[in-house]
């Protein structure tokens, strides 16, 4: 059903009016983990003021030490969702167990699905019979065939607003936290109609890169840009090394902003 065998045009996902899949990039920034209020309420402004529509933060945070933080659970999503409402964005956030997929409902446009559950397949089909867009991440260490099946155990259960998201894959190499496979992106377009974005903040794991790999990524094709941005990442609950704060933000984006218009 993903397949672009099935279906020449693209699919095109609607976000509270920001067209994710017609062609233009579309780009969702938000901190890595919703802590607050007020810190998920100033990255918004921020995100707003840039006549942005899309707007992240993690709630249920899957991290690889179960000492760190994970996460605010509910309580994220109903600051999200007060955020949302108050600056007019669409918001995404990650459930990491089928039994919340339906509470999800009332407070995300988007529900993400993490690379770690990429083949959990409870998850995938609990999705898919939801009247909800999905963001699907690339597992760690997934083929893009995988890939492709993991989007299709959605799309099989009734739900065809699927957005792919590469975000790198293990690989031997360590200068990055993961590597990104840039050419997936070309691949999933060709190989499905879905929207393709790509995350450079967990893909690279390196502020110093984001820039470069989000240039990459546009000019190879995705459909959008995910990076986490934070009031200050310094004292971020997770991902701090990455996350951009503000002024790192602004230049970043102006410079996408020039690479896309050429001004
Ligand atoms: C995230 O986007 O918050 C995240 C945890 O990413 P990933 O699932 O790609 O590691
Ligand atoms: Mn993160």
């Amino acid at each position: 059903l993903v397949s672009r065998q099935k279906k020449a045009e693209n699919t095109v996902i609607d976000l509270k009016g920001e067209l994710v899949g017609n062609g233009i990039p579309s780009f969702v920034f938000g901190p890595c983990a919703v802590e607050s209020y007020e810190q998920v309420a100033q990255v918004a402004e921020v995100v707003k003021a840039k006549g942005l529509k899309l707007l992240r933060g993690g709630a249920y945070k899957p991290r690889t030490s179960p000492y760190d933080f994970q996460g605010l659970g509910l309580e994220g999503l109903k600051i999200l969702k007060q955020v949302g409402d108050k600056y007019d964005l669409a918001v995404i956030s990650e459930i990491v167990s089928a039994n919340d997929i339906e509470t999800a409902l009332d407070y995300v446009d988007v529900i993400q699905i993490g690379a770690r559950n990429m083949q959990n397949f409870d998850l995938l089909k609990a999705a898919g019979k939801v009247n909800k867009p999905v963001l699907l991440k690339r597992g760690l260490a997934a083929t893009i065939d995988e890939f492709i099946h993991a989007a299709e155990y959605i799309m099989s259960q009734g739900n065809g607003n699927i957005i792919l998201c590469e975000r790198g894959i293990r690989t031997y190499e360590r200068a990055t936290r993961n590597t990104l496979d840039i050419s997936a992106v070309p691949i999933l377009k060709q190989e499905t109609h879905l929207p393709v974005m790509v995350d450079v903040t967990h893909s690279t794991g390196r502020r110093d890169l984001l820039l470069p790999t989000a240039k990459a990524a546009i000019a190879i094709g995705a459909d959008g840009v995910m990076a986490e941005v934070h009031p200050d990442p310094a004292v971020a609950l997770s991902d701090s090394a990455q996350q951009m704060d503000f002024k790192q933000f602004d230049e970043f984006y102006k410079e996408i902003q020039k690479m896309m218009t050429g001004v």
